[in-house]
């Protein structure tokens, strides 16, 4: 590896503003939003740097610079706005960090299509504002509304809080342009569905940077909803509110945005006893109204009656870090893991991973809701307050205990963060030995030196 061969070829190729080899350039790409890297961090310790910073400004520069990592042996991992909450961002010491923020045009592909081309370092807030400006809108909205981009949006095959309505960033992605080390530039032509082989545009959705870079990305825009209307109502239990979202959402007339609560979540969250559910619904008036409707029907109560609930969630929507804060002053932590599960195991994995959770030491809380809603299934997502005595052992033993109940179950081990660094070690629970040996087969065939990041595989680090 000649890491000095490549930042001097890398700056004759980029000029020097854009490889930051200093360390107060190099900090800021030390993390993501890992938790077990935050604490690290606020108590003082330091993080490692990666040994240079590169950005590129053009899909033929990240193209060249696989092609110079490759000749130098150098490794590079991909960053975007750093939002991951896994660590899949954050490099090693030798690693290289590309910084795909230069790639940032908005531009139409084709109006009448509603086909948006998009470079890969555009911020998911400011495509969307410009989309609202001509009527149009992604409703995409992660938490992370105002840090994600759109290239790590869709290597963590990221969704958004209308995703009942409006599906996940895989329903947005129509085509995309991918730098993969041992091809080159692939361009993926925008298309509103396919059928030829494998559709290539699925094999870097989720990706998460192993495969290849997403250097462009052609996505799908709605036209901005006539109504918008808030709905809420209370159930006696979270049971019971599952069964009637899974009814609201078999008969086709769920809440574009939806949210049920446990019986912990809801009184602190909205200061009620019992399960909270919320909702958005939106389109044309007559039809949300009958919507309205037939959802009141299922519920046994008048969903507008609730309206405030919903307003005062989304008045909120965005405040993660302000929670954050204050536990930490506590001396606590907090942990957000999501998980997926078909509705026939998902109350069984809900009450027994809260009876496991609960036993564990130095866990304070475990709250859980489902804001993600499928025919066949749910997403269920636990917020976990701890001590952060001991952060490392408590924060194993809470995944350990988890991604175990989610074994027995036969759920998923993640919903839409992703794998990034946490989750490596629970891969084959979800695969199988012979599912993750087919995509370590596929990591050795499109990237056969490992020049993108890899701490799955056993490739270089
Ligand atoms: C407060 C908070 C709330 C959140 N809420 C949500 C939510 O509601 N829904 C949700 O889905 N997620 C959520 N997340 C997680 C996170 O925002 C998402 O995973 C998001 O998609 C990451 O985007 P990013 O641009 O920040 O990517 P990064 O963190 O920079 O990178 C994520 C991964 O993608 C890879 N990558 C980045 N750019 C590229 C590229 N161009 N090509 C190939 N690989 C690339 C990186 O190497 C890394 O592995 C939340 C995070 C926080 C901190």
């Amino acid at each position: 590896m000649s890491l000095d061969k490549f930042f001097e070829e890398a700056t004759g190729l980029l000029g020097s503003r854009w490889v930051l080899l200093s360390d107060w350039q190099r900090y800021p790409y030390s993390r993501d939003y890992w938790p077990i890297l935050v604490y690290k961090e606020l108590s003082g310790g330091r993080a490692s740097l990666p040994s240079g910073v590169v950005l590129p400004g053009s899909e033929g520069e990240v193209v060249e610079l696989l092609e110079l990592a490759g000749r130098h042996g150098v490794q590079i991992v991909a960053y975007g706005g750093g939002s991951g909450v896994l660590g899949g961002a954050v490099p090693d010491k030798n690693w290289v960090v590309m910084d795909l923020s230069r790639l940032d045009w908005i531009d139409w592909y084709d109006e009448e299509s509603g086909i948006v081309d998009v470079g890969a370092g555009v911020y998911l807030k400011t495509l969307e504002e410009w989309l609202n400006k001509q009527g149009k809108t992604l409703r995409h909205f992660p938490q992370s509304f105002p840090e994600a981009v759109i290239g790590g949006l869709i290597s963590t095959r990221s969704i958004g809080q209308y995703s009942t309505g409006y599906g996940g960033i895989e329903d947005l992605v129509r085509g995309l342009n991918v730098a993969v080390p041992s091809v080159g530039l692939v361009r993926i032509k925008p298309s509103p569905r396919r059928s030829v082989l494998l559709p290539l545009e699925q094999m870097f959705i989720g990706g998460e940077g192993l495969y290849g870079v997403i250097t462009r990305a052609y996505l799908s825009a709605y036209d901005l909803p006539e109504c918008s209307e808030k709905v809420g109502w209370i159930s006696a239990s979270f049971k019971n509110s599952l069964g009637n979202a899974r009814s609201i959402v078999r008969r086709r007339i769920p809440p574009d945005l939806f949210r049920v609560y446990d019986e912990k979540e809801s009184p602190l969250h909205f200061g009620v006893d019992g399960s909270v559910s919320i909702g958005v619904v939106e389109g044309e008036c007559n039809v949300v109204e009958a919507k309205i409707e037939g959802i009141g029907k299922i519920v046994n109560a008048d969903p507008w009656e609730g309206a405030e609930l919903a307003d005062k969630w989304l008045s909120k929507r965005f405040n993660v870090i302000s929670d954050l804060w204050k536990l930490y002053e506590l001396g606590m932590g907090f942990e957000t893991i999501e998980i997926s599960v078909p509705w026939g195991s998902a109350y069984d994995l809900y009450d027994s991973s809260m009876k496991s959770l609960g036993k564990l030491d130095r866990v304070f809380f475990t709250g859980v809701h489902a804001s993600h809603f499928y025919q066949s299934g749910v997403a269920l997502y636990y917020t976990i307050a701890y001590s952060l005595e001991n952060i490392g052992d408590t924060y194993n033993s809470i995944w350990d205990t988890l991604m175990g109940e989610v074994s027995k179950h036969s759920a998923s081990i993640s919903h839409h963060h992703g794998v990034g660094r946490m989750r490596a070690k629970y891969l084959e629970a979800e695969y199988g030995p012979s599912g993750t040996e087919l995509l370590s087969k596929l990591k050795n065939c499109l990237d056969p030196t490992s020049i993108l990041r890899d701490k799955f595989f056993g490739g270089k680090s």
